[in-house]
């Protein structure tokens, strides 16, 4: 059933994702991308010539000094989005993008879920957990990888769908925000793209265990959970299938496997559109 599922979903995603990338040096007064214009979905674009500053839906998106940027959507991502480039010369360029839906894969059940007994434990270590994620998010490094393909950071089964969600009696619970890769303990993990390390866990957290975080550049970030093993520290810079630890069971598990999440800004996005398809 989920392995079906994949499968349509990753031959739409290579349909509308295998374009040639955006070429930077033709002149051109409209903007280019490549990628998928969909909910979880990236895409890496060209801005018109002479562009000085982006904005998607309002909000300033970063570009590079090369005219390059990239756009994420997130999984409740809405229908239309609208990026503008305000030109050198006082002009502006509009582009209306439509972000295709997603058929969510979402469990109704008939029970409400099993709420843990508060836990004086938990509420006096989540906090500052929750504050290391936060401020690793807010590091802005030189990372490059944002310009590159990304390759699956392990290969094996998918075990649990990006945007998957329980509903309890008509009361939704929070949607599952990575992919999970089912793999012994102990399995190399390694960079999905070139980033730079903005979190690497000391500890196991209470829900994430050993985490390991990475900046791709330009508001991108990679976040892999339950790690056995990292293999690097904060600040140093990786290149893309760089070994970058081990996959394990820590935190909050039920068995070894690799949850792999990607943020764009506060958009939550799929890894599944953005690596395509597995190739063991
Ligand atoms: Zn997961």
């Amino acid at each position: 059933m989920i392995r079906a599922a994949v499968l349509v979903l990753l031959a739409a995603s290579s349909a509308a994702g295998q374009q040639a990338p955006p070429s930077n040096t033709a002149s051109q007064s409209t903007f280019r991308w490549t990628g998928t214009l969909s909910q979880g979905g990236l895409i890496l674009g060209a801005a018109p010539d002479g562009a000085r500053t982006l904005t998607l839906n309002g909000k300033p998106i970063a570009l590079s000094p090369d005219g390059r940027f990239i756009a994420g959507f997130d999984r409740d991502a809405g229908s239309q989005a609208t990026l503008i480039a305000a030109l050198a010369d006082g002009r502006s360029v509009t582009q209306s993008l439509s972000i295709a839906p997603r058929a969510w894969r979402i469990e109704r059940l008939n029970t409400l879920p099993k709420f843990p007994a508060p836990d004086p434990v938990f509420a006096k270590l989540r906090p500052p957990e929750l504050a290391q994620i936060v401020a690793a998010r807010a590091r802005n490094t030189d990372a490059q990888g944002w310009r590159q393909s990304f390759a699956w950071p392990a290969t094996g089964r998918i075990s649990g769908l990006f945007g998957s969600q329980r509903v309890y009696k008509g009361e939704p619970g929070s949607y599952h925000s990575g992919t999970d890769i089912a793999i012994p303990t102990g399995t190399i993990v390694t960079a999905p793209a070139d980033g730079v390390v903005i979190l690497a866990a000391d500890h196991p957290f209470t829900l994430e265990g050993n985490l390991l975080m990475l900046d791709h550049g330009m508001g991108l970030n990679s976040a892999f959970l339950h790690l056995s093993r990292i293999d690097v520290k904060l600040g140093d810079h990786v290149t893309k299938g760089q070994p970058i630890g081990a996959s394990g069971m820590t935190g909050r598990a039920t068995g070894p496997h690799l949850h792999w999440a990607l943020r764009w800004n506060d958009a939550k996005l799929d890894p599944m559109l953005v690596a395509g398809a597995m190739r063991p």
